[in-house]
């Protein structure tokens, strides 16, 4: 296979730094851009503090973006208005903002990715609880992440929240006369089930999919405990979004 290069958006971040460190280790893939706001130096190629300016320069094969929500989208269609395929792990874009880059990149015949969690454990977690869910509709989804997030609920448990929703009919779960003392107390409301979100110091990213019925309870938890974790769905989906021409929206789609 030929070399594979990569820009990297947010190389300096939580997650940037570790992708920097799979990409150096990859001997299929070759490091040509880091991409950081403030132009932090020491990087291991040379940084950039625009994408536009990074791919301009050194045409990558693909763009992985781990920045923040309010990048994410302008970053991703500069990629694709300019033939470069974008791998998207950064969480909080809009559906209309991934229904654009969708439509960007089919019409470009372009390859993209975008995966609200890299992580194998966590992607058959959300298989299993869309399994479950056919048989347990009742639900609630609990997500714990480290306190410097900035999206809430995760990418994760919308997606979760997703392919539960494509197998589980809408109903209104709980008591229909329930009263809610405190705002928020019950979590995020989709289809009459909850979400969620748990936000301390300590926790990387977490998740628990509850399922009851009369006599039972059913938990399916992931812990991605280390951001090492995301590292191996990265490199498949940057292995894959070379022979895609369309936008795949999360890892699952990619794997057999
Ligand atoms: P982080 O530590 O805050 O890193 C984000 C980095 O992006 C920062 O260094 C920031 O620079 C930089 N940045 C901001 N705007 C930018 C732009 N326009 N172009 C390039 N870089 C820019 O965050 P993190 O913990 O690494 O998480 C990053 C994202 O990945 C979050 O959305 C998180 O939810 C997501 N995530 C996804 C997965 C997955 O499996 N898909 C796993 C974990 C995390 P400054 O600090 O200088 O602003």
């Amino acid at each position: 296979m030929n070399e594979i290069t990569i820009a990297v958006a947010g190389a300096f971040g939580r997650m940037g730094q570790e992708v920097v460190r799979m990409v150096k280790e990859e001997p299929s893939f070759r490091l040509v851009a880091l991409i950081d706001p403030k132009g932090k130096e020491g990087g291991e190629a040379p940084v950039y503090t625009g994408v536009v300016d990074a791919l301009i320069e050194k045409r990558p094969d693909v763009l992985i973006d781990f920045t923040t929500p309010s990048s994410v989208f302008e970053n991703a269609r500069a990629a694709l208005e300019m033939g470069v395929r974008p791998v998207v792990g950064t969480t909080g874009l809009k559906p209309d903002e991934i229904n654009t880059l969708a439509r960007l990149a089919g019409e470009g015949k372009v390859g993209a990715v975008i995966a609200p969690n890299f992580a194998l454990g966590a992607v058959l977690m959300m298989r299993f609880a869309q399994m479950a869910a056919k048989y347990m509709p009742n639900v609630e989804i609990l997500e714990f992440h480290h306190d410097q997030k900035l999206d809430a609920p995760s990418g994760t448990a919308l997606k979760t929240a997703e392919m539960i929703q494509e197998v589980r009919e809408e109903r209104k779960q709980g008591n229909p006369q329930e009263e809610e003392r405190l705002q928020g107390a019950r979590g995020g409301y989709i289809d009459g089930f909850r979400i969620h979100s748990i936000r301390l110091p300590g926790y990387v990213a977490h998740q628990e999919v509850i399922f009851g019925k009369e006599g039972e309870i059913l938990t399916i938890r992931h812990d991605s405990l280390s951001r090492t974790s995301f590292m191996e769905g990265v490199k498949i989906a940057v292995k894959k979004v070379i022979q895609l021409e369309e936008l795949v929206y999360g890892l699952d789609r990619l794997l057999d």
